[in-house]
């Protein structure tokens, strides 16, 4: 019997691996892993696309992080099911691994709608290694490519696809890209800077059917729209966002909503099954409420409370929320929190515009307190910003001073300041 066992290594399977030999360095601990490979950075697959990194480049730990954590580590194997009565884990081999604390890590799935012709060769998902190594053989002999989904995912792909040289079209059923994380205003300008990249961007729509090549119809060779459009492509990216894999839990006493529900400690509803990063829906200090929220930093945040807990040392979760920092074409963004409500009643909404310098700031303030922040371009004080509103600083005093451009730490009142900085 293993006394820890986790499902899942990557970001939080990875840190909780750590936190619990920090606490208890002798122990048994069994990791299982579906993918063959070492952990690796899943925000980087589309580097590996673009050319920008190679696999060595996307390693999180090195090859011998299994045996100096004096880890049994079970790669490329699947758990199949759980008796959580009992405690074991079944694998895809038969093979049963008992526990005393077990982690579910099991992150997310591409979620693929049904769409006639999915089966042609070259249609793809994006979310593993395996998706990225796969495409990356299929583009010297492609032209032209249709991502399906204009999020996270599908615009980080479609940067890599123009960077290898092909012409892209972005099918995106809302109407705006990148609608999570920008509103109208910051999405429009991302969408100008692609389109002048040459990427096609269609939003309003989705893909109805997929078409085979004249000469060859088992192969991709078009989309049909909803609109009855079509548009000629080699291959077909499915890019529309992660589902939590939380489909081992299923028929067992483990609460979910849309993922696995955990409490501040990453406790399940069942004693000794602890659940962290993509796959579980966590507390999120600016709704109060628990989401799923599936960022890489959240993931490995959750792993290193589930870790300690899981080892007998308490440690609570402070909360996650959205947040992201990205580069896409050139753009430098950072999205944090609330940044489109979708009822602005009650909310205050600060923005300051420069299109001539491409640069776009907006805060959204909740009783004088930062629930979100959007910057474009010049992102510089983000880090500042970020701390008042993780630390529901009330701003009324300072809050038109906050998207100025000489704002930053000297802006704040000295008792602020350190308190903020100091203590
Ligand atoms: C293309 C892409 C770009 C991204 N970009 C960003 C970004 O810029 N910034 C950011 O913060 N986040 C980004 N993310 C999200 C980030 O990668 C995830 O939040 C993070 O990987 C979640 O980590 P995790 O450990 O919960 O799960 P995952 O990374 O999904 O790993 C789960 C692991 O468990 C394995 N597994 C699942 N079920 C089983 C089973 N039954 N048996 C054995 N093994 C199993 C899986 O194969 C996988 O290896 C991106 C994601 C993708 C796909």
């Amino acid at each position: 019997m293993a006394k820890y066992v986790i499902i899942g290594a990557s970001a939080a399977g990875i840190s909780a691996v750590e936190a619990i030999r920090e606490v208890d360095p002798v122990s048994t601990i069994t990791v299982v892993s579906e993918e063959p490979c070492p952990s690796y950075s899943r925000p980087m697959i589309s580097d590996l696309v673009s050319g920008k990194a190679n696999f060595e480049k996307m390693l999180c730990r090195d090859g011998q992080f299994w045996e100096k954590n004096n880890v049994q580590a079970l790669t490329g194997q699947r758990a199949v099911s759980l008796n959580l009565k009992e405690k074991y884990v079944v694998l895809d081999n038969g093979a049963r691994v008992s526990f005393e604390k077990l982690l579910i890590a099991t992150g997310g799935k591409p979620f693929v709608p049904k769409i006639e012709g999915a089966d042609k060769k070259g249609v793809f998902t994006f979310t593993k290694l395996s998706d990225a190594e796969s495409l990356a053989a299929e583009i010297e002999k492609a032209k032209s490519a249709v991502v399906v989904g204009g999020g996270l995912i599908g615009v980080s792909l479609t940067e890599a696809l123009v960077k290898r040289g092909l012409k892209v079209t972005i099918v995106e059923l809302q109407n705006k890209i990148l609608s999570l994380i920008l509103d109208a205003t910051a999405s429009d300008m991302v969408a100008n800077v692609m389109e002048r990249a040459g990427v096609t961007i269609v939003t309003g729509q989705s893909v109805q059917r997929i078409l085979g090549k004249p000469e060859d119809e088992r192969v991709v060779g078009g989309v049909v729209l909803t609109n009855g459009n079509s548009v000629q492509c080699d291959m077909v990216i499915i890019a529309i966002g992660v589902v939590p894999r939380a489909e081992l839990v299923s028929g067992t006493d483990v609460k979910t909503n849309r993922g696995i529900l955990v409490d501040r400690f990453m406790r399940t509803s069942v004693p000794d099954v602890y659940a962290s990063g993509d796959v579980a829906e966590a507390y999120d200090f600016i709704s109060g409420e628990n989401r799923l929220l599936p960022l890489w930093p959240l993931a490995q945040l959750e792993g290193r409370v589930a870790g300690y807990n899981m080892a007998g040392k308490k440690a609570e979760y402070p909360g996650g929320t959205a947040m992201s920092a990205l580069k896409y074409f050139g753009i430098p963004i950072i999205s944090i929190g609330l940044v489109n409500p979708k009822n602005a009643e009650g909310y205050e909404i600060l923005t300051r515009y420069e299109p001539e310098k491409r640069l776009y700031k907006k805060i959204v303030l909740k009783d004088d307190v930062i629930v979100g922040i959007l910057l474009l371009n010049d992102i510089e004080r983000a880090g500042v910003l970020f701390n008042l509103m993780k630390n529901s600083v009330n701003v009324k005093k300072f809050k038109q001073a906050l998207l100025s451009e000489n704002f930053g730490l000297a802006t704040l009142p000295s008792s602020l300041r350190k308190r903020l900085y100091l203590e």
